[in-house]
């Protein structure tokens, strides 16, 4: 059975001086057997969420927002894979805000994809389509594109073994307020799925967990939990908030029950 899993981008929001209470508070609001949490940060941030929830039970997971696609040397204002160890075990890479702001292409996420699994990160590839893609009948040949691109050269095994999620987030679906419908992003994972199959993965495929992620609540988690292609949630603005992460992640508990992982 598949991780149910609910991440948190906390995006370019918190400080170190605030970061640990918010992540201790969702911390302590959101402990559910079977699912697996992670905060994701802003960089300067990860050493106080870490230190803040090192004790939590079950644990809670930190990562970063993205990741260098070198090593080391001269990038000013980067940070590589290794330099995350001790501060970070998951990485989100392909963002669709990296993607717009960073210029990130697929072939660069890949690159990036390489050195989190090398430095041992677990990472979420992002992929999503835009309004007009949606809208022009392209979203399942975008995203296939998108893991096309990104995927390129790996090895499927050894990325299944590092655990890769993709999370599934439609552009305009990010911090709009409008949702995709439940069984649009479940046909998307499954479309997810099955490009992956056709890429060298085979039967691993069907083990990839799929997120959804845009303008996830607690009041519209349901509508994508109840899809078994789906399992959980890659969540942004309401990540900032309790009580909304404790109603996400209350409502992914149930699913964990039901597929009896907790
Ligand atoms: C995200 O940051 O990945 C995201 C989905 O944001 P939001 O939940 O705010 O739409």
């Amino acid at each position: 059975m598949r991780d149910v899993i609910v991440a948190a981008n906390w995006k370019m929001h918190t400080t170190p001086a605030d970061a640990a209470e918010l992540a201790r508070t969702i911390a302590a609001r959101t402990r559910e057997a079977g699912v697996i949490r992670v905060i994701c940060p802003p960089f300067v941030c990860l050493a106080a969420v870490r230190e803040a929830v090192a004790d939590d039970d079950p644990p809670v997971a930190v990562g970063a927002q993205t990741v260098h696609h070198e090593l080391a040397g001269a990038h000013t204002g980067e940070t590589s894979a290794p330099m995350l160890a001790g501060l970070a075990s998951w990485v989100i890479l392909g963002h669709s805000e990296r993607r717009r702001d960073a210029y990130e292409t697929d072939e660069l996420i890949g690159r990036k994809l390489a050195r989190a699994v090398d430095a041992g990160l677990r990472p979420i590839l992002c992929v999503g389509e835009q309004l007009d893609e949606r809208e022009a009948g392209r979203a399942t040949g975008v995203v296939d594109e998108q893991l096309a691109g990104a995927l390129e050269g790996h090895d499927p095994g050894a990325l299944a073994a590092a655990g890769l999620v993709i999370a599934y987030e439609p552009v305009w679906a990010i911090g709009t307020g409008r949702n995709a419908r439940g069984p649009d992003a479940a046909a998307m994972a499954d479309a997810i799925r099955a490009s992956l199959e056709r890429r060298g993965w085979a039967s691993r495929a069907a083990d990839v967990p799929v997120l959804y992620g845009g303008s996830v609540t607690s009041a519209n988690i349901d509508e994508f939990l109840a899809e078994p292609a789906i399992d959980g949630a890659l969540v942004g603005g309401a990540s900032l908030k309790p009580d909304e992460m404790a109603g996400i992640v209350s409502r992914a508990g149930l699913t964990a029950r039901a597929r009896g992982t907790a």
